[in-house]
């Protein structure tokens, strides 16, 4: 690997990290040299995933964090900055959606969907940014955003007016920070194969869906690696406000 890209010595934690992105995603972090902070609401998934990546000689602590509630984002950074260190890699990775056509979202799936993807971003990029401003010292932070974050879809309002939120929420953060060495970008994803979604994908509607990208299949969660490492590490140390898709060209294409 180059050696840029390499994350040895740094400290990554990771929301939402027993999900489906959120475990591949703490995956190659780790493979590259990074100490994981697993963050989630359920203590017992990320306990699994931190046993199947110490297989791997992956160093990991599982921590409990809603990340729409401050008090336990602010704990869940304490416990895992008394174990490792001061976190200078984050990945806002938690995230939720509601399948519904707009006139049949109810006003607190609504709330939600927006209070996770949206509000929880928000609480744990400014719990890191204020550690590392207090501790002079920088990192880098990623929010999952989605290719939804830059065109629409049917039946996912409150999902893609949250992404887009996240968008414009990284772009003025990274205003802010880029004065303490603190980069924030997004990383968009289009439509990757998860256990989630694999179903749905095998439907006459999921297969249509794959004929409109330009590609031709869907993305696999390694699919992302290059984009994550890339912003993960110092290897973009001049980026910063940027959203990288990685999506098999679905943007470019009609609905
Ligand atoms: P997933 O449902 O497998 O993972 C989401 C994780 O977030 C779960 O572990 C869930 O428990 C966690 N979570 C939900 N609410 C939380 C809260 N309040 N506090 C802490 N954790 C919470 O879904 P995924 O496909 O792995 O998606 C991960 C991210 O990638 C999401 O932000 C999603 O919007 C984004 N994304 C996914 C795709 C895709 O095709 N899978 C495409 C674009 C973007």
């Amino acid at each position: 690997m180059h050696t840029e890209y390499c994350l040895k010595g740094k400290v990554a934690l990771i929301t939402g990290a027993a999900g489906a992105l959120g475990a591949h995603f703490s995956r190659s972090l780790g493979l590259a040299g990074a100490a994981l902070i697993l963050a989630g609401r359920r203590y017992e998934p990320l306990e699994q995933l931190s046993q199947a990546l110490r297989s791997e000689e992956i160093e990991s602590l599982p921590v409990q964090m809603d990340v729409t509630d401050p008090d336990s984002v602010r704990a869940a950074f304490e416990q895992g900055q008394s174990a490792y260190g001061a976190i200078n890699v984050v990945i806002c990775n938690a995230g939720i959606a509601v399948n519904k056509k707009s006139l049949d979202v109810a006003a607190d799936e609504w709330a939600r969907v927006v209070d996770v993807n949206l509000k929880g971003s928000w609480l744990v990029c400014a719990e890191a940014g204020r550690r590392l401003v207090e501790a002079r010292r920088p990192g880098s932070i990623i929010t999952i955003s989605s290719i939804l974050g830059h065109r629409v879809a049917g039946a996912v309002l409150p999902y893609t007016a949250s992404k887009a939120a996240v968008e414009q929420m990284t772009r003025a953060l990274a205003l802010e920070w880029a004065r303490y060495g603190i980069r924030v970008n997004a990383l968009a994803p289009g439509y990757i194969e998860t256990d989630l979604n694999r179903e749905f994908f095998q439907t006459r509607a999921g297969e249509a869906l794959i004929q409109r990208i330009p590609q031709r299949r869907l993305g696999r969660p390694e699919d992302l690696d290059g984009a994550l490492l890339l912003l993960a590490s110092d290897a973009s140390s001049y980026m910063t406000g940027s959203s990288i898709v990685v999506d098999g060209g679905h943007l470019q294409s009609s609905l």
